[in-house]
Order: C-alpha cells, then sequence, then structure tokens
C-alpha cells in the first residue's frame, strides 16, 4: 500500500509500505477514507517528538470502512463505515474505567506518561498511523464509532480528535455560563474550543493568534473577538485590560510546543532543548488569568520538563488543569451536537489532496500558506 512516512526533521513522503494485517484478535484493518493532517503531526515533522522512526507511518484523525476483521471482534463487520479516536485504548484498564482512555495503561504498557497514539512515533506505541491506504486499528470494539449511514465521512472525522479536543479544552476551563474566556491559538483545536465554549455558556470568548487570516477565520467561525499578539504590546498587559483590568476567568492554550512571541523560550526550548519546547503560552495564560481563574493546557508538550510560572500559579490560586483528548467519551455527545447542527465540525476544512500529495499537504499546513486550516487526504479519491 501507499502511505505518508517520516524521513527526517522537515521531511516526509509517500512510499510502498507492506499492505496492515490483524496482529491480535480484537484487530480490524480499515480502508482509510479520510485522513486529516494535525497540528500535533506538525511536532513530528519538526523533529521534535523523540523516538520519531524513519519510515513511521503519520496520522491519527481518520474514517475508514472495514476490510478485515479478528476473531474476537464482536461489534464490528467488513463493510461498516468507522472514525477512530486517535488515543489507542483498552476500553478495561483503571484508566479507561474511569474514563480516561487517553491515559489507557494497557495500550503502551512501557510508558507510564503516554498511551497509545496512531503515527506517532514509539513514544505512543509505535503505531502505525492513518495517513495511508489501509490502517490496522487495535481493540476494535473499544475505539471506532460506527458513522450514521445518512452522515458523510468529513461530517464527523474530526471527532477523531480536535473537536472532542477542543471540547476538553472548555470543560478543563469549568466554563458553566458567563465565564469570559481568552483561546490562545487559533488554529483547528483553537476553534473548536472556542465554539465549545459558546456552547457551555461563556459570556466573552477572545482569540489570540498573530496569523491574520486564522484570526479572521476564527471571527467568521466561531463569532469571537480577537487579538493578534504581534499588533499589541504586551499581550498580558492587553488581555488584563480588556477585562476590566484582572483577566478573564479562564485561558486555554491551544498553541502547545511550538509557540511563536518568545525569544528566549525559543532558544532554550526549540533550539538548545533545554525545555521540551516553547512554554509561552503556559506563562502568558498563567500571567493573564485572573486570580482565582483557570488554566486549561490541550497543546501539546513533551516530557518531561518547562519552564512555567508555578510560583505566580500557586499565589493567584490558580486551577491549571490539562491532558491529552479522552476522546471517545465525546464522541456520542459531540456526533449529536454535529447532527443538530450546533457545530459545523466539516467547516474547517480548506484543503483536500490525494495522497500522493500529502509531503505538499504537510508543508502548507505548516508555514500556514493559500489560508489553511485544515487539510484532509483522500487515500482512495473522493469516495
Ligand atoms: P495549529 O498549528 O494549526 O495551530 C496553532 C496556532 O497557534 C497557529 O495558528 C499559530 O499561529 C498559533 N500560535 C503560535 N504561537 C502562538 C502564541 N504565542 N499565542 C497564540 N497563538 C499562537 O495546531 P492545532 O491543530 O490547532 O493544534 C494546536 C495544539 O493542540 C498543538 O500543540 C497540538 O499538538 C495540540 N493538540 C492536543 C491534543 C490533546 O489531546 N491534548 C490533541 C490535538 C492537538
Ligand atoms: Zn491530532
Ligand atoms: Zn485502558
Amino acid at each position: 500500500m501507499r502511505a505518508l512516512t517520516y524521513q527526517g526533521p522537515y521531511r516526509v513522503q509517500v512510499e510502498q509500505k507492506p499492505d496492515p494485517r490483524i496482529e491480535h484478535p480484537q484487530d480490524v484493518v480499515l480502508k482509510v477514507t479520510r485522513a486529516a493532517i494535525c497540528g500535533s503531526d506538525l511536532h513530528l515533522l519538526h523533529g521534535l517528538v523523540p523516538d520519531t522512526r524513519v519510515g513511521c507511518t503519520f496520522g491519527h484523525e481518520f474514517t475508514g470502512v472495514v476490510e478485515e476483521v479478528g476473531k474476537e471482534v464482536a461489534q464490528l463487520k467488513k463493510g461498516d463505515r468507522v472514525v477512530v479516536p486517535f488515543n489507542i485504548s483498552c476500553g478495561t484498564c483503571f484508566y479507561c474505567q474511569r474514563g480516561l482512555t487517553g491515559n489507557c495503561e494497557n495500550s503502551n504498557p512501557g510508558s507510564d506518561v503516554a498511551s497509545g497514539v496512531y503515527g506517532y512515533s514509539h513514544t505512543t506505541g509505535g503505531f502505525d498511523g492513518g495517513q495511508a491506504e489501509y490502517v490496522r486499528v487495535p481493540f476494535a470494539d473499544v475505539g471506532p464509532m460506527k458513522i450514521p449511514d445518512d452522515m458523510d465521512d468529513e461530517s464527523v472525522l474530526f471527532l477523531s480528535d480536535i473537536l472532542p479536543t477542543g471540547y476538553q479544552a472548555a470543560e478543563m476551563g469549568e466554563i458553566k455560563g458567563g465565564e469570559t474566556v481568552v483561546v490562545f491559538g487559533a488554529g483547528p483545536v483553537g476553534l473548536f474550543a472556542m465554539k465549545s465554549a459558546w456552547l457551555m455558556g461563556a459570556g466573552r470568548v477572545v482569540a489570540v493568534d498573530h496569523v491574520p487570516y486564522r484570526l479572521e477565520f476564527a471571527r467568521k467561525f466561531a463569532n469571537v473577538e480577537t487579538v493578534n499578539f504581534k499588533e499589541v504590546g504586551d499581550i498580558v498587559l492587553h488581555l488584563k485590560e480588556m477585562f476590566e483590568g484582572r483577566g478573564p476567568d479562564v485561558c486555554i492554550d491551544a498553541v502547545g510546543m511550538e509557540a511563536e512571541g518568545s525569544r528566549a523560550h525559543r532558544v532554550l526550548g526549540l533550539g538548545l532543548k533545554l525545555e521540551a519546547g516553547a512554554p509561552t503560552v503556559i506563562e502568558w495564560c498563567i500571567n493573564t488569568v485572573r486570580k482565582g481563574g483557570n488554566v486549561s493546557i490541550i497543546g501539546v508538550y513533551g516530557p518531561p520538563w518547562n519552564f512555567v510560572p508555578i510560583g505566580t500559579a500557586m499565589n493567584k490560586g490558580l486551577t491549571l488543569r490539562m491532558n491529552q483528548a479522552n476522546t471517545r467519551r465525546y464522541m456520542p455527545h459531540l456526533l449529536e451536537h454535529i447532527q443538530k447542527g450546533r457545530i459545523d465540525a466539516k467547516g474547517i476544512i480548506t484543503h483536500r489532496f490525494p495522497l500522493e500529495q500529502a509531503p505538499d499537504a504537510y508543508h502548507l499546513f505548516a508555514q500556514k500558506r493559500d489560508g489553511c486550516v485544515k487539510c484532509v487526504l483522500m487515500p482512495h479519491g473522493h469516495a
């Protein structure tokens, strides 16, 4: 089959690989119909995720049709259309039983930090991803959700990751009604965090980014106010002033380890690797949010450490919450939001490419060219 693979920092290519097969009786093999490229894939592309091996197939946001079924799979049969959560989870361990499928302890047993994730290096189990013609899906009775017959794949594709992720970001901010919210990052995750904040009853939502077309997209798609941090002096003071000098109730980090805006963190984190990425936005969140407020970190950082102002957070009495998204538990609820027309998930797709052009798609998305918000790959054409 054809698959998009890692070739070293900044280099990906589409190459021939062996077809995946059933390796465990609970596996299925899917014929991939749609596979999206995520901001998290850019961390891989840029060589920032440890133990990303040459030849690894990327892709953790995909839909597909069941092609082959393992002997112990009860819920799926050949021909079923499914959307698959990005975290691989067993459904039965301590964490899965508590709904923390993003923290499953069986899908990547060598690690006490990360669960298994499709196409996300050997630090998350070394599973091949879905930016390919076919993909192997373990624990097939647990993760995949059947796509309703009257819905097309693209309408539900983002249930695999960014929609639940954005939703969880808002939920971790404890938005219940009337709160003021600042979302850093107007990428796909930030956009869905903004939408979710409104759904949960936020009173005011402000998006921060530095890419003008993304801010414009956020104004239209999520009906938010926007601030370009490159156009204001001190972003923290600017935001505080927008909220009566105190700051907002909630700050959400939907940027993660590749943040712009601090030369020091970019040198220390991305250049010298003395930090696990540039925690600029964590710092901005802690400094911007009002005393007693909530900081929700959904942007990805690698272990083990970053220089973040924890003393400030302590003295301000902040609540800090963060995690990988526990995707599976939000899927049914968010499917309903899509069906009822409350979230137009597919509305963020700006680009579609055949699998063979996946490297171009990566570079377009990474360099934020041509108004790109979200790229979707079609390994078997428009079908
Ligand atoms: P993206 O790269 O498309 O978007 C990030 C946005 O942040 C860009 O528009 C960029 O211009 C902006 N940005 C950069 N520096 C900034 C700063 N200092 N302040 C404000 N904005 C800034 O990525 P995405 O797909 O939206 O993903 C965002 C983050 O969420 C990534 O770190 C990704 O790995 C992470 N993520 C986490 C989970 C999870 O489960 N926790 C799941 C999916 C994605
Ligand atoms: Zn993702
Ligand atoms: Zn588990």
